[in-house]
């Protein structure tokens, strides 16, 4: 009898264990798109296209390669609406009655699966450098989980950029490079881009159609769709922005909303490049002279350790971590996240780019939105479905760790050891958003002062219990004492007064 091998939308890779454990003369592969996982938060249309489109050439790959492959469209009349359905109908029609699958990466589906009245295997998922078991092993004995020694781990186990056991250029960690403010340069290249083929047209219109309403701009869409396209695109990534990528990784400018990021998180997620591979290529780079120590040493990191030890803690802790709220944050997400209006100059060219590409780079997400966010004091769990929404490289493994771990410390700090906070003063110095904000960055309080100043200190001190003893925030809580108490009074009265402003709805 054949077994059913499901392959779900962001598991588009050839080495999938679930195709390692079928038998091509006779499992059936299930492929669906389903309304229960294009609607459980509003995607951004870009999002649901990338995916979809994406699913269809890599059935008509697995097709040519001699798989049978029973593909459930949005739009077919049989569709039962969610994966656990089509799964059921397609055991009904080929006598079926177990499921292989490759663990999905997020908890709603693991449990779905796992609740079905077939048997299902799920399987690890080995597109990752290290396992969940492995991961546990490193945490369990652990006071603190911090990022940096489990990167080192993870540098040793791959080898990458390691000599004679010691870190190339003796250093494991090259930051203190890394962050630079960028000008615009009009010769920077940007990311690679690609022109949709009919398939992709028919998915764009579909996706038109459907999801047209939803928070978004879906063309143009120039993403890649297959595995040779994303290839091309890290590629050109290596020879043409990797060498600025360390220096600049934490820049923003208003007119250049890529810098030297590599947009490749799209494609790692979906799985058509493999975090590996992708390491490989550009320790490649740095071997062969093209790129500097600090670039490559940056770059590797963010895929080997963050991206690795955030899938770590999001399976080590649990379903109910996308619930966390430790600071008790109540306030519902302001409209101009959905695009209303706002004088924050910042705010409003990184929702504007997140609604014309479906992308924002990391300091814009954690230092501008996520920023705003946890000093307005913002209800995690609205934030983490915005953020699961709009980028099209949102799943839930990989956002939730960084939404409500990273950048709201509604875990309690088991990610980050200090809330990512700060005043204007910062986004002053890594971008140029400032200059032309209706706002003043230099004015500490009063109604036109940058919000993110008196936001700044108000979260302080209405956190002052919690924080005051956190040996990394000691210092600002003296030069907040230090303050003339007439001067205190005015950036919380500001605060307050802006907050007050902002929930009634006026254009803050
Ligand atoms: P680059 O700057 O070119 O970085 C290279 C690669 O490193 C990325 O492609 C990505 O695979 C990896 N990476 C970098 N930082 C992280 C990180 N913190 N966690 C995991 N991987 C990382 N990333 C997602 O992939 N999906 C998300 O849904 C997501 N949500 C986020 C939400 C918040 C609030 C924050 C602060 C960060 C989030 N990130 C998310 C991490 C990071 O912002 C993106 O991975 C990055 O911006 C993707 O763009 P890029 O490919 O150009 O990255
Ligand atoms: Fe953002 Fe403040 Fe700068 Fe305006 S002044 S752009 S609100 S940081």
């Amino acid at each position: 009898t054949p077994r059913l091998v499901l392959v779900l939308g962001d598991q588009l890779s050839e080495g999938l264990s679930a195709l390692g454990a079928a038998r091509k003369d006779c499992d059936i592969i299930v492929m669906a798109e389903v309304a229960s996982e294009t609607e459980y938060v509003p995607h951004h249309p870009k999002k649901i296209a990338l995916v979809l489109a994406a699913m269809r050439h890599f059935a008509e790959t697995l097709r040519d390669q001699g798989w049978t492959v029973a593909y459930t469209r949005l739009d077919e009349d049989e569709n039962s609406g969610s994966i656990t359905g089509e799964l059921l109908r397609r055991a009904d029609a080929h006598g079926a009655d177990e499921v292989i699958v490759t663990r999905p990466g997020e908890w709603r589906l693991v449990q779905d699966l796992d609740d079905m009245p077939l048997k299902v295997t799920q399987l690890p998922d080995d597109r990752f450098i290290a396992s969940l078991d492995e991961f546990d092993a490193w945490a369990s004995d652990r006071k603190e989980l911090r990022m940096e020694y489990f990167y080192r781990e993870m540098r040793r186990k791959t080898g990458l950029m390691m000599e004679d056991g010691d870190p190339a250029g003796g250093q494991w960690n090259f930051d203190h490079d890394n962050r630079k403010p960028a000008k615009t340069d009009m010769l920077r290249s940007a990311p690679m881009q690609f022109t949709p083929d009919d398939m992709t047209e028919e998915v764009l219109r579909l996706v038109e159609d459907r999801f047209g309403d939803n928070f978004g701009a879906l063309r143009p869409f120039h993403f890649a769709v297959t595995r040779g396209q994303a290839l091309r695109a890290l590629d050109h990534f290596v020879k043409h922005l990797l060498e600025g990528f360390g220096d600049y990784q934490d820049a923003m400018l208003q007119d250049d909303r890529f810098l030297h990021h590599s947009l490749l998180s799209p494609y790692i997620n979906l799985g058509l490049l493999g975090p590996l591979e992708v390491c490989r290529r550009v320790e490649q780079a740095w071997k062969d002279g093209a790129v500097p120590i600090n670039s490559a040493e940056g770059f590797i990191r963010q895929i080997i350790g963050w991206r690795e030890y955030v899938r770590g803690i999001y399976f080590r802790e649990g379903p109910d971590y996308t619930s966390r709220n430790i600071l008790r944050h109540e306030r519902a997400l302001p409209w101009m996240y959905w695009g209303g209006e706002t004088k924050m100059n910042c705010v409003r060219h990184a929702v504007a780019q997140t609604r014309d590409e479906g992308y924002a780079h990391h300091i814009q997400r954690l230092m501008v939105t996520g920023n705003f966010a946890l000093l307005a004091g913002i209800a995690p769990a609205e934030l983490h479905e915005w953020y699961l929404s709009v980028y099209v490289d949102a799943y839930e493994w990989v956002e939730a760790p960084n939404t409500i771990g990273m950048s709201q410390w509604a875990d309690g700090g088991i990610i980050a050891s200090k809330p990512y906070v700060s005043s204007g003063n910062y986004i002053n110095k890594m971008s140029d958003y400032c200059g032309d904000c209706a706002y003043s960055v230099t004015e500490k309080t009063g109604e036109t002062s940058c919000p993110f100043n008196t936001l700044y200190w108000y979260f302080l001190d209405r956190h002052r219990q919690r924080f005051e003893g956190n040996h990394r925030m000691g210092m600002i809580y003296s030069t907040w004492d230090k303050m003339e108490a007439g001067k205190r009074r005015d950036i919380l009265d500001t605060a307050k007064a802006f907050l007050q402003r902002m929930d009634n709805g006026d254009v803050v």
